[in-house]
């Protein structure tokens, strides 16, 4: 197999830094990348380091960090001004829908430096977003704002401790330059994003919409052997491609209404085929509980409300299938059968992972027909009475126990139904508290975080990370430095916004 990816990688030894880098991405046709470095920028500054990541990643945490408070390796590495050893820099081409409308996009202003393989020989991208413009900038400066990544940093780790597949945050450096946005100029800072790949539906639809047949196939083969080596022995490589990507996609969607997450902007440029969430932009957690919740600025029609998603999700997936038709069967009759099919059954897969999902926040080991509705009830209450849906989670035995009205009759309910299984009280609290957050990343904390490290103060988010880091830490959250974190905005968050790709 051409595209296969080198087992052995990890046999060989890392150079200086840790850096392991491969490329077997920039192996694949070229219409799926263009060569291009980043460019350099003014007085890069480290502003936010992920130290366990880089350990992870195999890198020299230590030696990268000299960068803390100041330049040095790090801060010129993870601003682009230097490549690191090894590296081959590239931007991917991709297309995607975008609000429903088909557009041909690529890495505008991210630059992938190569795979960093990982001494438990695992694969990574990494990426720098926002180091300057590429041929597929548009009319884009290639740039980011301090702000953004910082916001993309902070979700996407809390994401992570949340247990959420989600693409993670290395590094967080600020360029020195000034960007200019709708509202003025802001600092500019690169982001170094880690992945286990940054192959998107749009990358498929790519390919698709140019007639490409042998990249396609290509294209399948890798993703298949770099996401699904489970799946690589498949008679039939594409159709088994689109339903583990069917399969993941309707886990993540669980996972995501679990915590409250509202992606934002669920353009199938913005759906991962490894089944990570990527593209932290508008994106933001639900506080009062209703299914209409839409923090997008531009989002007006409330398409990617979080409600919404996992249909968006399968909408998604029917983009992937399409992508995929001319190989998915010789017959397009049979192809849009075999394609019909797994998009058919996604809302299947969603709902017995959210089942599943819901069961373990309120504590059921078990299964009984009636869980649905009685997930459903409790929904209903928090809606009609604008319940916070993490504190609503995370204390719905205090909130329940001395409750009147509708929550008191839901309780009768749900204490019976805890009765009629073997476990305890004792054990069903502690899969409840395994399973509700007690803390998520609140709007008004991230935004005083983010203004804070505007100003150059990043004492704030630090403080905010630190408490992120372990959200089901319960007997924690009680302490009064955490609580503080727990509380939702006093104005209880009404009419809150996100702004897109700043
Ligand atoms: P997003 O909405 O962040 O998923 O981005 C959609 C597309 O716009 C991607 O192709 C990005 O690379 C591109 N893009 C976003 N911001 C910029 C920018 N400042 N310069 C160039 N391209 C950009
Ligand atoms: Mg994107």
């Amino acid at each position: 197999m051409i595209y296969a990816i080198d087992e052995n990688a990890q046999a060989k030894a890392p150079g200086p830094g840790g850096w392991r880098l491969e490329h077997s991405y920039a192996a694949l046709p070229a219409v799926l990348h263009v060569a291009v470095g980043p460019t350099a920028v003014r007085a890069p500054r480290v502003v936010a380091w992920n130290r366990t990541l880089a350990e992870e990643l195999g890198l020299d945490a230590e030696g990268l960090a000299g960068a803390d408070g100041g330049g040095g390796a790090g801060a010129e590495i993870f601003a682009g001004n230097v490549l690191p050893p090894g590296s081959a820099p590239l931007a991917q081409a991709y297309a995607g829908h975008q609000y429903g409308h088909f557009t041909t996009l690529g890495d505008g202003r991210a630059i992938l430096l190569g795979e960093q393989i990982t001494p438990r020989g695992e694969r990574f991208d990494v990426q720098l977003k926002g180091a300057g413009p590429t041929p597929f900038s548009r009319r884009g400066d290639g740039r980011a704002t301090l702000g953004a990544m910082m916001r993309e940093y902070v979700i996407s780790e809390a994401m992570h401790a949340l247990g959420i597949p989600t693409t993670r945050s290395l590094a967080v450096v600020a360029t020195g330059e000034e960007v200019w946005r709708q509202d003025g100029a802001r600092p500019g800072a690169v982001l170094t994003r880690v992945a286990a790949s940054h192959i998107r539906v749009g990358t498929f639809e790519w390919v698709a919409a140019r007639r490409d047949e042998a990249a396609l196939r290509a294209l399948v083969a890798y993703t298949v052997q770099r996401h699904y080596p489970e799946r690589a022995g498949a008679e039939n490589l594409p159709l088994a491609l689109l339903e583990g990507v069917g399969e993941r996609q309707a886990r993540l969607m669980a996972q995501w209404m679990g915590v409250g997450f509202v992606h934002g902007v669920m353009n199938t440029d913005n759906m991962a085929l490894s089944g990570e969430t990527i593209d932290y932009g508008p994106c933001a957690f639900m506080e009062a509980y209703d299914p209409a919740t839409v923090f997008s600025s531009i989002d007006r029609d409330g398409r990617y409300a979080y409600g919404n998603q996992p249909q968006i999700a399968q909408w998604n997936i029917a983009r992937l299938a399409e992508a995929l038709l001319t190989v998915l069967h010789p017959q397009e009759e049979q192809a849009i059968a075999l394609a019909n099919g797994v998009i058919g059954r996604f809302g299947e897969g969603f709902q017995r992972h959210w089942l599943a999902g819901m069961r373990r926040k309120l504590g059921l080991f078990n299964e009984e027909p009636e869980d649905g509705a009685l997930v459903e009830a409790l929904l209903a209450w928090m809606h009609a009475t604008k319940a916070d849906f993490t504190n609503t989670w995370a204390e719905l035995e205090t909130l329940a126990a001395g409750a009147e009205g509708e929550l008191g009759v839901w309780r009768a309910r749900w204490q019976a139904r805890l009765a009629r299984q073997p476990q305890g009280a004792e054990e069903a609290g502690r899969l409840r508290r395994a399973n509700c957050p007690a803390v998520i990343p609140r709007n008004h904390r991230v935004e005083e975080a983010l203004a804070a490290a505007e100003q150059g103060e990043v004492g704030v988010m630090e403080r905010l990370l630190a408490v992120l880091a372990a959200p089901y830490d319960h007997a924690r959250a009680g302490a009064a430095d955490v609580a503080e974190y727990r509380g939702p905005a006093a104005d209880g968050g009404e009419g809150y916004r996100t702004f897109c790709g700043t």
